[in-house]
């Protein structure tokens, strides 16, 4: 196709009629969306009508790479699950590390799209240009972990990459995610309930070719200072180190751990679900995702107490949040086996522990019993309920049935007074973050695509004192505002231009860390690399790679639109807004959002009343054609 950094192809499954298709990917497509993202954004736009419902056959799940994807450039071993989600009905994807993204691409594909159902549930093998739809009848019911090694044998080549769907997926929990070679998840939204309406299982893929680039020689160069440059960063020695779990103690500290569903942002037992304590007593080996020099995985052992024996990769801050702080647990070997299930049955970890730290309030509230738990005592901090609820919501089974539609959907069935307790927004649950401490997250959970997301526009440089980054990056006449964590000023400018930067790593695809935190690379370092990588001189531009960014989230906006996003839903849990944070050092504080939302949709150009994209944006992003497929 003449451009470096591509394979050139996109691989269709249709599964109703068994059959696999090769389509080149049109040129105009990668000028005007790069990959990763960008594409899905295209595909899922034209080919999901809002009429179909996340587990209808029509829905379609797409594994997607980008241009650097596979080669030595640092991070480059992520890959990305989209489709409309089955947790939210809207637009929703879910980024993953591993090996299975290079393996794509050197089997011969950028992108892989699954359509249709199957009668009986199969798995979909890729071994080059050999491609089958193989009988998974005997794997149906099987965890995960199972399922990868009975794959990687039936499959012949330990080599083989497999995503996998466990329990979760199959039952459709909507939450559910899929696993990629035993413990990396792609894990938001519900993509393994997507992939389990399917009757697909897994995915293998074994590659054996290459990815070729455009400037070899430049782009080498620029690779090994890319791994120089990552490699001499002391936050990201920290996180070689530490992983994330340094984050416990930094949130303690400024009072943003998320403890008791969100209630508070300050936990008494903290430090036994910190980086401190964990390591020294927990941790066995690191482990690093394809061409990462960081390496922030952490595989832990439990040597002794009720769940000695358990030997498992995570939690990430996420986890320990989710299972640990926001349920009143200080009990990392707890943690370690929630994250042990939510791995084997395939479900994600946040919003499984929002959903459950949900459940315990409305306990505590009285707004459930005994009665509704079967027997449950579902006090905060009491690990045995948790852990059981837990397999309950994997299996749908008492109370696990209505907790496994996600905290929205319960509340809603449960009635108007459960609803302040469903920490999410647009359905998907909130993530280890509070807008009351950190302004800028307020907005970004707010806003981002897929509901309460820490990953498309966190902005980080103003939380953890980047203040030399802020001024480079947003001009030194917005300091000290702009680094303050709790005024709204110029918080939209920093919102969306790191939804911006971060739109462009997800059309590469490379990993959060190493862009977003510690902030290594930004949009300068993407038009260095990407013309050395395809041959396209106009992604040197920064300009032009903001219009790109512009136009894929506001063709996410769209495609939420066309589902009936409006501003309204632009919005957060009341606890933010209304209830001042009641300890801490942000004590006292609430997020200001509708200041925030104005001046964010006007640097979108999105009418402000609507919160929707105006024509006159429409048509500057060459975004006409997507008039045709609105109702
Ligand atoms: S930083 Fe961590 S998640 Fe990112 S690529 Fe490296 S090991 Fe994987």
């Amino acid at each position: 196709m003449g451009f470096g950094g591509y394979q050139g192809t996109i691989l269709r499954v249709d599964l109703g009629n068994k059959q696999f298709k090769e389509h080149p990917i049109p040129k105009e497509w990668i000028r005007d969306y790069i990959g990763g993202d960008g594409f899905a954004a295209k595909i899922l736009f034209e080919e999901v009508p809002p009429e179909c419902r996340p587990l209808d056959k029509e829905n379609k799940l797409i594994l997607a790479t980008g241009p650097v994807t596979g080669t030595s450039w640092p991070t480059s071993g992520r890959s990305a699950f989209f489709s409309k989600a089955a947790l939210t009905g809207i637009w929703g994807e879910s980024h993953v590390g591993g090996f299975i993204g290079p393996e794509l691409k050197y089997a011969g594909y950028d992108l892989l799209v699954i359509e249709g159902r199957c009668e009986k549930p199969v798995y979909i093998s890729i071994e080059d240009s050999d491609l089958q739809l193989k009988d998974a009848s005997d794997l149906w019911g099987e965890m995960t972990d199972t399922t990868t090694s009975r794959v990687r044998r039936l499959e012949g080549d330990p080599d083989t990459q497999v995503a996998a769907i466990g329990p979760a997926g199959e039952h459709g929990v909507r939450f559910s995610s899929i696993i990629v070679n035993y413990a990396r998840a792609a894990g938001r939204t519900g993509m393994g309930a997507v992939l389990g309406s399917k009757n697909v299982k897994a995915i293998a893929i074994r590659g054996r070719g290459a990815v070729q680039v455009n400037d070899h020689e430049a782009f080498v160069e620029l690779a090994k200072q890319a791994h120089r440059r990552t490699r001499e960063n002391p936050q990201a020695q920290e996180m070689s180190k530490w992983g994330t779990w340094s984050l416990t103690a930094t949130k303690q500290e400024i009072g943003e751990l998320p403890t008791y569903n969100h209630r508070t942002g300050v936990f008494s037992g903290w430090e036994k679900i910190s980086a401190g304590y964990i390591r020294p007593r927990y941790t066995v080996s690191d482990r690093a995702c394809f061409g990462c020099t960081i390496g922030c995985k952490k595989v832990n052992y439990i040597k002794e107490g009720e769940y000695a024996g358990t030997l498992e990769e995570g939690p990430e801050y996420e986890g320990l949040m989710a299972f640990g702080s926001s349920l009143g647990i200080d009990d990392y070997p707890t943690t370690l086996k929630a994250n042990e299930i939510c791995n084997k049955y395939g479900m994600d970890i946040i919003s499984v522990g929002t959903t459950i730290a949900f459940a315990m309030e409305l306990y505590e509230e009285g707004i459930l019993t005994t009665e509704d738990t079967g027997g449950l005592e579902l006090e905060w901090g009491n690990k045995k309920a948790a852990i059981q609820l837990l397999e309950m919501i994997g299996e749908r089974e008492g109370l696990g049935e209505l907790l496994s539609q996600g905290s929205k959907n319960a509340a809603e069935a449960i009635g108007p007074e459960a609803e302040q307790y469903a920490m999410h927004v647009k359905g998907l649950e909130v993530s280890g973050q509070d807008g009351r401490t950190h302004r800028s997250i307020g907005l970004a959970h707010a806003t981002a695509a897929r509901g309460a997301d820490h990953l498309r526009s966190l902005v980080t440089v103003d939380q953890l004192g980047y203040e030399d980054v802020a001024a480079k990056r947003w001009g030194k006449d917005k300091l000290p505002e702009i680094i303050d964590p709790y005024t709204e000023k110029y918080k939209a400018a920093a919102v969306v231009e790191t939804e911006n930067a971060y739109c462009i790593r997800d059309t590469l695809i490379v990993c959060w860390y190493s862009v977003s935190w510690p902030p290594i690379f930004w949009m300068e370092d993407f038009a260095e690399l990407l013309p050395l990588v395809t041959g396209i001189d106009e992604f040197g531009s920064v300009d032009n790679l903001n219009l790109i960014a512009e136009r894929q989230v506001t063709l996410k906006r769209l495609f939420n639109a066309r589902e009936g996003i409006t501003r309204a839903d632009d919005t957060l849990p009341r606890r933010f807004t209304k209830d001042p944070m009641p300890e801490g050092p942000g004590k006292g504080q609430t997020v200001d959002l509708d200041p925030m939302l104005d001046a964010y949709y006007r640097r979108r150009g999105w009418d402000k009343e609507t919160g929707l994209p105006t024509d006159k944006i429409i048509k500057n992003l060459s975004l006409d054609w997507t008039r045709d497929f609105m109702n």
